[in-house]
């Protein structure tokens, strides 16, 4: 799943009004933001395979670390601690564990059964990417929900908070549809764009939502 994660993170607003879009994308997104640095220090594996499913060729061979169900728990309670922290609202902690956790819970209904448990359990996924339109109209209606949630939890303080919103909403749904049916020519363009995509986007929402307040 891609923009359903992002959806979930926008939805979460209203529930952590005081943390930072950007940290509940990185809460919701974590499994994919640490994913790409441990491929490509070699501790996780995948590799093209065209057809594997319908939606993404991408086999995940292993990625126990930043996908399995036990570690996302415990990078949850971390995530959630650390936040909690910050922001000095012990509330937090629990919609940080339930971003984390829901990234695995979406990519279980999306993923073939690659997903594991805890490292070295059986994998599940139920395979929403055997079929593209069924993923299509889950992550869309998923991500207008979310946006719309967002847009009405938080009110605009100026233009960038209109503007630079629409924008990031605009560039998530081309960036989705330009991925269709594009397989990506090699693992270390996955890696790469994975990162600096994910950085570009933290930033991006962490900008727009200091111009959004929340509303009470
Ligand atoms: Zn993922």
């Amino acid at each position: 799943m891609f923009i359903g994660h992002f959806a979930v993170g926008f939805a979460a607003k209203r529930a952590g009004p005081r943390l930072s879009l950007a940290v509940l994308f990185a809460a919701a997104q974590f499994a994919d933001l640490l994913w790409p640095v441990l491929v490509a220090l070699g501790i996780e594996q995948v590799r093209i395979q065209a057809g594997i499913t319908a939606f993404t060729p991408l086999d995940f061979i292993s990625y126990p670390y930043s996908h399995s169900l036990l570690f996302l728990c415990v990078w949850g309670v971390v995530f959630g601690a650390i936040c909690a922290g910050v922001v000095r609202d012990g509330r937090v902690s629990l919609v940080i564990f339930a971003l984390v956790v829901s990234h695995w819970v979406f990519d279980w209904i999306t993923h073939r059964p690659d997903m594991p448990l805890y490292p070295g359990s059986a994998k599940v996924g139920l395979g929403l990417w055997n079929s593209i339109p069924a993923t299509i109209v889950v992550e869309v209606t998923m991500f207008i929900i979310g946006v719309w949630m967002y847009s009405r939890s938080t009110r605009a303080r100026d233009r960038i908070g209109t503007r630079a919103f629409a924008a990031l909403v605009g560039f998530l749904f081309a960036a989705y549809a330009a991925n269709l049916g594009q397989p990506p020519p090699s693992v270390a363009v996955i890696v790469w764009t994975a990162s600096a995509g994910a950085a570009v986007l933290l930033l991006w929402a962490w900008w727009f939502d200091r111009h959004r307040n929340p509303v009470t």
